[in-house]
């Protein structure tokens, strides 16, 4: 445990930086990219598998930890970190996004990189000015959630970040709708300062969130909202827009209006050339379910533009392909085993595909991730941006930490070696 928490620029070129975020679990390395650990767990890997990836952060969710096991229960076990095993610093989302998407129906398929899955079966009773009141999907039983019930369920998981409660509204809806829910939103992030301030656990630091739709006077506004509230740092969330030239005029919007020194969180961030944007535009840290999610349905993550950086493997043409996904690749996937087997793995649902693929998928995320790193240390951005553009392995100079092969199955001599070691 460290006895400190707070964001350190350590290096910078043009609006990106590089720079680390400390918290009572120990240092984060950033740009960072976090992986999904939505319900307390990665999905198909041991906390430990992940951490010997070189990731520094997880993200755990507050909705599902909240509907089950329950934050109570997880307090009892002694706190997320322990529960589930992890022993560095962990990101909670405020369950903002879940309960919402539970009313604007389409929400979750309509961002980019939803931060979870669809649940048809749960709804939402009410929302007002205290909350939201919904329906479990799980039990059918009535559950309510608000700034101060949300930052209990994150102070009770024990997290290092918390985000406050917001509203994240899609981009089908009206100007009006999303004004007046910015504005909602700014109402609960003071709620949720004033109750962090008198009840959070030491060091855990609170990120308001940006939201205000594709709107830039709304997304300027509520930035500037953001930075003057009092958190510690900040996420930018919602509706990025339809499309990727949109999403990042809004991130620059964002950013722009961001004093410098607030650690900066992009919220469902994660196809390659939007990282690099996202990185360039002062963006500190990102999380996206996709490289999990991919692996889950046969499909994984290649240095390919043109493929935008995916191959699904259940495709017929996969079938006695006898060469790794990615020569090279130091992952147990491409060292031990052909496309071929790959592709019978996924067509037949075999786990084994599942497990294979979400680690290929995520070390193919932590070595562009070290790559972004060391090119804003070094300044050379554009020799990057050239290298993911050609479609070069591993974009520019990756650590020797990243191209050290993967030590899997909960080793735990694979995560002391591992990038960064304990801090
Ligand atoms: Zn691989």
């Amino acid at each position: 445990m460290t006895d400190r928490s707070g964001f350190e620029i350590r290096a910078r070129a043009g609006r990106a930086r590089a720079g680390v975020l400390l918290t009572p679990h120990g240092e984060v390395r950033t740009p960072a990219f976090v992986p999904l650990a939505t319900t307390g767990a990665v999905k198909g890997l041991q906390a430990a598998e992940v951490e010997a990836l070189g990731f520094e952060m997880l993200l755990g969710n507050t909705f599902h930890l909240l509907i089950r096991p329950g934050a109570d229960s997880v307090a009892r076990m002694g706190g997320l970190h322990e529960f589930m095993g992890w022993r560095r610093p962990i990101i909670t989302d405020s369950g903002g996004f879940q309960v919402f998407s539970m009313g604007h129906g389409t929400v979750a398929e309509e961002l980019k990189g939803s931060r979870a899955g669809r649940r048809s079966d749960g709804r939402v009773l009410s929302i007002d000015e205290e909350g939201v009141r919904f329906r479990s999907y799980l039990d059918g039983e009535e559950r309510f959630l608000g700034p101060e019930t949300s930052l209990a369920v994150q102070a009770a998981l024990g997290s290092d970040v918390a985000l406050a409660f917001d509203e994240c509204t899609p981009y089908h809806i009206s100007r009006d709708y999303t004004a007046h829910s910015t504005e909602r939103t700014h109402r609960w992030l003071d709620r949720c300062v004033e109750w962090h301030a008198r009840h959070a656990p030491a060091g855990q630091l609170l990120y308001g969130i940006v939201q205000g739709g594709v709107y830039d006077d709304l997304r300027e506004r509520s930035a500037r909202r953001v930075a003057e509230s009092g958190a510690g740092g900040v996420a930018i969330g919602g509706s990025l827009g339809r499309e990727k030239a949109q999403m990042r005029a809004v991130l620059d919007v964002a950013t722009r209006s961001l004093p410098e020194e607030l650690p900066r969180h992009g919220l469902g961030i994660g196809d390659p050339d939007d990282l690099l944007a996202g990185v360039r535009l002062g963006i500190d840290t990102f999380d996206c379910a996709t490289p999990t999610r991919l692996a889950r349905h046969g499909t994984a993550l290649v240095p390919d533009p043109a493929a935008r950086w995916r191959v699904d493997l259940t495709r017929a043409s996969e079938r006695e392909r006898r060469e790794p996904i990615a020569a090279g690749c130091p992952c147990p996937a491409c060292r031990e085993h052909t496309r071929g087997y790959l592709h019978y793995l996924a067509r037949a649902g075999e786990l084994t595909a599942v497990r294979l693929l979400a680690l290929h998928n995520l070390i193919f995320m932590a070595r562009l991730m070290d790559g972004l790193r060391l090119a804003v240390e070094e300044e050379t951005l554009d020799a990057y941006a050239d290298a993911l553009e050609r479609g070069d392995e591993p974009y520019g100079a990756a650590t020797s930490a990243a191209r050290r092969p993967v030590a899997v199955a909960g080793a735990r001599s694979g995560s002391e070696g591992g990038a960064g070691g304990p801090t």
